[in-house]
């Protein structure tokens, strides 16, 4: 095992693996930016040491501090969260070159999987269905057309770097493809520095349904089955349950078992997702994220399983120490993330906490970094905590959850708890019975008020 972790990440993710580090006895290091000098994780690690100034590029992102920060604390691992640096692989290798292991696949994976066409070229060789499009990146916009044509409109022009729902961009018809392909080249290349755009078919009703997978990295892994993560604002997910409501268990036998083969072909190392969307009856592969996800912890409430443990116990030990057969699915799990910005524009809204009263009880879960007077800085995302719900049925669940929104009370900012107030009283919502753009037309009926 290792003799002591260095977490590269801030927040409530920060803390989730300061928690599994805790529990399996392992010393801690967080790091944090000087706009981070309070922050929860710091207080609570054994030992702790600042990296920057509070621009992520210079502080959670600066790999030069982070390796000076290893060596100074006599860190043999990092744990890198999600975000900053999850899925650098030039990171891995690097912390690799200074004999510091990073806890997370190996880089080829993450670099394969970081190249949004590369993972579906990969996947569709292993087997796994992939949504319809262009085979690898268009180079032209005379290429674009003829895909566009052969799959038929609407397309989504989609950035090959991209990710966190950004880089993407619907075209409804022929005469609006050189424009969209223009804007959508110039923004890849500004946010990715990559201007590699794919076609792909745009799907009008799908689900959003992922696979949690745990390889051993010699060819052993298991799936900890699916989360449904349809309620999602501009590509982002805000709302995530497990077992979905849309599946049933042949569905969801045949996506995770399919998932599960595919990682252990590629000898798979690690936690990861295969993302897909669910139409119709059939699955189509998206994406693969090569890290511990926002929503985790909805496994983690039908499973018992702690997924940030697994992610440190397989990367030192190199082994898996669960089977297919110790996976229990129990229940039902529902996420909300909960972000500080104003419920209806969803502007931003930084600032100090002045009262904070999480909920409890059984079967509730706050995953979250912010205390009584913390002040959230401006310079980093704006969640401010996940309230994670579980009940034995989806009814009891969703009980449970509207009791626990009506119990959590966070003064001095504006929150995002009245919009879970008002999905979890939906009737589509109770029904479970939605899609990936269901979220953005209730908002667009303008019926919450701030
Ligand atoms: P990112 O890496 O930015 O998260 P993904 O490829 O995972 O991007 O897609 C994020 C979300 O965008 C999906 O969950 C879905 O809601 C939407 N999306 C992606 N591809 C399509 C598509 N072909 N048709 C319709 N919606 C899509």
């Amino acid at each position: 095992m290792f003799d002591k972790i260095l977490i590269a990440n801030r927040g409530e993710i920060a803390l989730r693996v300061l928690r599994a580090c805790k529990e399996l006895g392992i010393p801690t290091v967080a790091v944090h930016s000087t706009a981070d000098a309070d922050a929860m994780h710091v207080r609570l690690a054994d030992e702790s040491v600042c990296i920057g100034p509070p621009p992520a590029k210079d502080s959670y992102l600066n790999v030069p501090a982070l390796l000076a920060a290893c060596e100074i604390t006599g860190a043999d691992a990092v744990h890198p969260g999600y975000g900053f640096l999850a899925e650098n692989a030039r990171f891995a290798e690097i912390l690799a070159e200074h004999n510091v292991q990073f806890i997370g696949p190996r880089p080829e994976h993450i670099r394969l999987m970081g190249d949004k066409i590369a993972a579906k070229r990969a996947a569709a060789a292993l087997g796994i269905p992939t949504v319809p499009g262009s085979d690898g990146g268009v180079s032209s916009d005379e290429e674009a057309e003829r895909v566009a044509r052969e799959i038929g409109f609407p397309v989504m022009l989609k950035a090959a770097a991209g990710g966190g729902g950004r880089g993407m961009k619907l075209v409804r018809a022929k005469d609006e493809l050189p424009a969209a392909l223009a804007t959508a080249r110039a923004e890849a290349k500004a946010a990715f520095a990559d201007d590699t755009l794919y076609l792909e078919k745009y799907l009008e009703r799908p689900r959003h349904i992922e696979v949690q997978i745990l390889g051993d990295g010699k060819g052993r892994a298991i799936h900890l089955g699916e989360r449904d993560c349809s309620l999602q604002r501009r590509h982002q997910k805000i709302w995530e349950e497990s077992p979905s409501p849309a599946l049933n268990a042949a569905a969801r036998d045949e996506v995770c078992e399919t998932v599960a083969k595919a990682m252990r072909a590629i000898k798979y190392l690690g936690a990861g997702t295969a993302e897909f969307l669910y139409d119709d009856g059939k699955f189509s592969f998206i994406e693969m994220n090569t890290r511990i996800q926002v929503e985790h912890p909805v496994t983690e409430m039908i499973t018992d399983i702690d997924l940030v443990a697994e992610q440190i116990r397989v990367a030192a030990d190199n082994d898996l120490a669960l089977t297919q057969s110790d996976v229990h699915v129990h229940g039902h799990a529902i996420e909300c993330r909960i972000n500080a910005e104003n419920p209806v524009s969803f502007r931003a809204s930084p600032g100090k906490i002045v009262h904070y009263h999480p909920p409890g009880g059984l079967g509730v879960r706050i995953d979250s970094a912010v205390y009584h007077g913390y002040t959230i800085p401006p310079f980093y995302d704006s969640l401010v905590g996940k309230l994670i719900v579980h009940g034995k049925t989806r009814e009891e669940c969703l009980m449970r959850l509207n009791r626990a929104l009506d119990e959590f009370v966070v003064d001095g900012i504006e929150t995002t708890l009245p919009l879970f107030r008002a999905l979890a009283r939906e009737t589509d919502i109770i029904d479970g019975d939605y899609h990936i753009h269901w979220l953005e037309e209730f908002l667009a009926r303008g019926t919450m008020t701030p």
